[in-house]
C-alpha cells in the first residue's frame, strides 16, 4: 500500500483530477495557485485554492484542506482504502481499459453476425443503425471471446482479473447484448443484457463509473434519469438526448455530485412502474436525496406496468412522452 500511495501522489496531479471532474479554476496572481468554487460545499464566491506545485488544496469557506487522497475521500465520501482503489482504477487502468476496448469492438462485430441479437434489438424498439453504432452496442454469443483475446496476446491472468472470463476459463457474457460504459472516453465496464433465460442484468465486477454518457448529457440543465440502458436508448432515439442512466435505481455519491454540479438543474426521474411499486419507491427515495443537494426533482408517471422502453415499444411517440414530462409530479 505504501508504494501505491507514493506512486499515486507522484503521478496524479490534483489540479488535473479536479479538472476531469469539471472544476473551473481561475489563476490567482501566483503562477502555481488556482482558485475556484469549492466542490466540497455550496458557495457562490470562490474560496477553494489549489497549489499545483505542492499538489495541495485548501478551502477558506469550509476550512478543509490536504492532498489528492484527502480530497477524493471528502469528495466521494469513501474510506481511505477505497479511495486508493478508486484512484488506481480511474487513473492507471491502461491494460484493462485497452482490453475492454478490444472486447467491445469484438462484440460489436458479432452483433451483425447473429440474427437473434438484431431481432432482440428490434423487439426492444431499437431500430436506428446510427444510434446502435454510436452507443457501441454489441453481442456476446459466448464461447469465442477468450480465444480471440488470447490471439491478440492478452494473458489468462489479465482476462481473469478483468472479470471477462471465469476461473474455469468460460466467457462471463453469453447470449447477451453488450453496452460499453465509458468514463472520460475510456471504457470502465461492460453491461450485458441477457436475451435468453439467464438473469437479465450483468456488469463486470468493476466500478460502474459515473452516469452513463455523462460527457454529452452534462451540458443540459434538464436531465432525464432512467433505470436501464434500453430506456436510455429508446429515449435517445426519440430525440431526448438529455437522458442518462445509473444502471439500476441506486446512485453512487459521485453520481449525485455529477447531477448537482450545475446549480438549479432539474432532474426528471423516469423509473419502472412495476406492479410491486419497487421502482416508484426507489424514485421517491432518490428524489429526497437529490432535493437535499439543491436539485429540482420531478417524478414521471407512466402507465401501470411500463418503463420508458416498454412505453415506446407499446406505441408511444415522442409527443406522448413530452406530455408525461409536462404532467410529471414536481416535488
Ligand atoms: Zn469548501
Amino acid at each position: 500500500m505504501g508504494e501505491n500511495l507514493e506512486r499515486l501522489k507522484q503521478h496524479i496531479s490534483l489540479l488535473e483530477y479536479l479538472q476531469r471532474h469539471n472544476w473551473k479554476p481561475c489563476r490567482t496572481g501566483s503562477r502555481q495557485e488556482f482558485v475556484g468554487l469549492c466542490p466540497l460545499h455550496q458557495e457562490t464566491r470562490p474560496s477553494f485554492y489549489v497549489n499545483a506545485a505542492k499538489n495541495l488544496f485548501y478551502c477558506h469557506g469550509c476550512g478543509r484542506g490536504g492532498d489528492l487522497i484527502r480530497f477524493v475521500q471528502l469528495f466521494l465520501q469513501l474510506p481511505f482504502h477505497q479511495t486508493v482503489v478508486h484512484l488506481e482504477e480511474e487513473l492507471t487502468p491502461a491494460p484493462v481499459s485497452l482490453l475492454l476496448e478490444e472486447t467491445a469492438a469484438f462484440y460489436q462485430l458479432q452483433l451483425h453476425r447473429h440474427p437473434e441479437a438484431t431481432r432482440y434489438l428490434e423487439q426492444r424498439g431499437l431500430h436506428n443503425p446510427a444510434l446502435i453504432e454510436e452507443l457501441g452496442i454489441g453481442y456476446a454469443p459466448g464461447g469465442n471471446l477468450r480465444r480471440h483475446l488470447a490471439a491478440l496476446g492478452y494473458s489468462f491472468d489479465l482476462l481473469l482479473d478483468s472479470g471477462l472470463i471465469s476461473s474455469q476459463g468460460r466467457d462471463a457474457f453469453c447470449h447477451r447484448v453488450i453496452f460499453p460504459c465509458r468514463q472520460l472516453g475510456q471504457i470502465v465496464n461492460l453491461y450485458g443484457r441477457s436475451i435468453g433465460a439467464a438473469f437479465p442484468h450483468r456488469l463486470l465486477p468493476r466500478s460502474k463509473g459515473g452516469l452513463f454518457a455523462w460527457e454529452s448529457v452534462s451540458r443540459f440543465s434538464t436531465v432525464i434519469l432512467v433505470e436501464g440502458l434500453f430506456d436510455l436508448a429508446v429515449l435517445w432515439q426519440a430525440g431526448f438526448r438529455n437522458t442518462t442512466c445509473a444502471i439500476g435505481t441506486q446512485l453512487t455519491p459521485a453520481q449525485v455530485v455529477q447531477l448537482a454540479e450545475q446549480p438549479g438543474r432539474s432532474v426528471y426521474i423516469a423509473f419502472d412502474h412495476d406492479d410491486n411499486q419497487a421502482g416508484q419507491k426507489a424514485a421517491h427515495q432518490l428524489a429526497r436525496r437529490l432535493q437535499s443537494v439543491g436539485i429540482h426533482v420531478h417524478i414521471v408517471r407512466l402507465p401501470e406496468g411500463l418503463d420508458p422502453n416498454s412505453y415506446f415499444v407499446a406505441g408511444a411517440s415522442a409527443a406522448d412522452f413530452t406530455t408525461r414530462l409536462r404532467e410529471a409530479d414536481q416535488l
